[in-house]
């Protein structure tokens, strides 16, 4: 009996390591597998996204609710799961500099220039890292035989951090995001769910945050309710991502040029210094968007918007949104510019009343989301004067 169950776990140990060596030939930096009745264990989570849902911090994102629901019923996602996958990708784009964080940090200083999360800055990553899955189940396949599976990539309400936690991949640092030692947290994760038994076969990492609260004290928003705990609802990556309405007027001055996400508070973080870039073309960055000008998006047509953004997860959000995003940017340019160094007095002229031009345009837009903003953003210039 005895030497059957080591025999089994050397069985279990074996298809392990040949599953973790397709990952890294799949491009996964990261592979972290566990078997779901680990999942027993965490059972800290509900409650503490219980208290985060009561407290009304996630805004418009009710799929959270979603994930608490099926968190003790991972068999509603797949019937007869037994088994996940966790695996990293590292996204920054293959022509990043080695002091990349301070580069980006200075791009915040730019108040003519739009800010774009650098995420987003190349191709969708739910279509790649799905294609990614698929191939990674095949090549499982071939070491396990056939079985049932399902590929989550932010589409499935699941805990996809805790699992990666557990999985051996990170720990939660205090800006709620995973971060990993050899890593720090530029990377995207995915999930494949099997109706396949496999062993969990990494211990936790322990937390490496130690006494830094960089994250926190950064946050332009103070969108942190305190460390591990963020009310999304101030964060500027739900704001101009996920909310869908009218950005509060007491949070848009302090967006900044940010149109697309926020990077800070994994820019501040010393474990980024370990970030690497990512292995293929996938995530490299298109259309200038870290370099672009706020008036040149901001003059886009519907079709150019879609034109450009062909393959990006930046099209999710749809043209109004975009719109939005980019007239509180201009706002906030208006107050910034006295700050800014220009290399002519003419250049600034040049931008400003291009600015007005374009803003005077979309006051009078059919979608009120986007005159709203508009017309916040030129009463900025207008005060100016
Ligand atoms: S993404 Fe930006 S706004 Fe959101 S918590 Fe981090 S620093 Fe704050
Ligand atoms: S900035 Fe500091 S506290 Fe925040 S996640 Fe990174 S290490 Fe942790």
């Amino acid at each position: 009996m005895r030497r059957n169950i080591k025999s089994n776990n050397l069985i279990a140990r074996e298809i392990n390591k040949k599953i973790k060596e397709s990952g890294y030939e799949c491009g996964f930096s990261e592979v972290g597998i566990l078997a779901i009745d680990d999942l027993k264990i965490l059972n800290k989570l509900p409650q503490d996204y219980n208290d985060y849902l009561t407290a009304n911090m996630y805004g418009d994102m009710t799929y959270l609710e979603k994930k608490l629901q099926y968190f003790h019923e991972p068999d509603k996602i797949l019937p007869g799961v037994q088994s996940a996958i966790v695996v990293a990708m590292n996204y920054l784009g293959r022509e990043t500099k080695q002091d990349w964080q301070k580069v980006e940090l200075t791009k915040l200083e730019k108040p003519d220039y739009g800010y774009v999360s650098i995420y987003a800055r190349g191709r969708d990553y739910h279509k790649v890292l799905k294609k990614k899955l698929k191939s990674f189940a095949d090549k499982i396949g071939a070491v396990t035989g056939e079985f049932g599976h399902r590929a989550c990539v932010d589409s499935v309400p699941i805990f996809e951090i805790e699992l990666a936690v557990l999985g051996g991949i990170g720990w939660r640092g205090k800006n709620t995001l995973l971060l990993n030692k050899d890593h720090g947290s530029i990377f995207f994760l995915g999930v494949l769910l099997l109706d396949y038994p496999l062993k969990t076969d990494k211990s936790r990492v322990k937390d490496h945050c130690g006494t830094c609260m960089a994250c926190i004290e950064i946050c332009p928003t103070k969108a942190f309710v305190g460390p591990y705990k963020l009310n999304a609802t101030r964060c500027i990556s739900y704001l101009t991502i996920e909310h869908k309405g009218i950005i509060p007027t007491k949070l848009r001055p302090l967006i900044g040029n940010r149109i697309y996400g926020c990077d800070d508070c994994q820019l501040i973080c010393p474990w980024n210094k370990f970030a690497r870039l990512a292995k293929a073309s996938d995530f490299d960055t298109r259309n200038g968007l870290d370099t672009a000008r706020l008036v040149d998006l901001f003059s886009w047509t519907e079709s150019e918007f879609r034109d450009r953004h062909s393959g990006s997860a930046i099209l999710r959000i749809g043209y109004h949104r975009w719109l939005r995003n980019i007239a509180v940017a201009l706002g906030n340019a208006a107050a910034r510019k006295e700050k800014y160094k220009y290399s002519s007095e003419k250049n600034k002229d040049e931008t400003n009343r291009k600015a007005i031009q374009l803003l005077k345009k979309r006051v009078s837009h059919s979608s009120p989301l986007v005159s709203i903003h508009a017309s916040w953003a030129l009463s900025k210039y207008e005060s100016r004067i």
